[in-house]
């Protein structure tokens, strides 16, 4: 969480708590990232580095469903990019084995970032392929 908050200030980006009822975060397009602190510690890690993912690509609000949901998706994919790198989940993996909650649980994030996380490593497995095949 401390390397996320110096890597926002870095960016320009203020990190301030609110609570947010449901929401676990908020990125406003003006630099600014709202965490809800009543969620669990790694819940709002996870939140940050998506709401950092939005921050580093300049996402503004939307209401078109289909871009909102794209934005998402990048900002998922942002996140696992910067909470996993290949070397730890490796590391992890061979701790544990492959079930996603025992790696999210080794690795202090959520299952949902290892599933991102893997499909990311995946696709970027195929492309490097497919640029060595042609
Ligand atoms: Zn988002």
């Amino acid at each position: 969480m401390d390397e996320l908050l110096t890597w926002a200030a870095a960016q320009g980006v203020r990190v301030a708590w609110r609570d947010l009822g449901r929401r676990a975060g908020e990125y406003h397009s003006s630099g600014l990232i709202l965490l809800n602190p009543r969620r669990t510690e790694t819940v709002q890690k996870v939140t940050l580095a998506h709401e950092l993912g939005h921050a580093h690509y300049g996402h503004t609000w939307t209401d078109e469903p289909r871009e909102r949901l794209a934005r998402e998706r990048i900002a998922d994919r942002f996140a696992a990019r910067l909470l996993i790198s290949p070397r730890e989940y490796a590391q992890a993996e061979r701790l544990v084995g492959s079930h996603p909650g025992a790696l999210a649980r080794e690795l202090g994030v959520t299952a949902a970032v290892v599933e991102t996380w893997r499909g990311e490593a995946q696709r970027l497995g195929a492309a490097a392929s497919g640029r060595r095949a042609g």
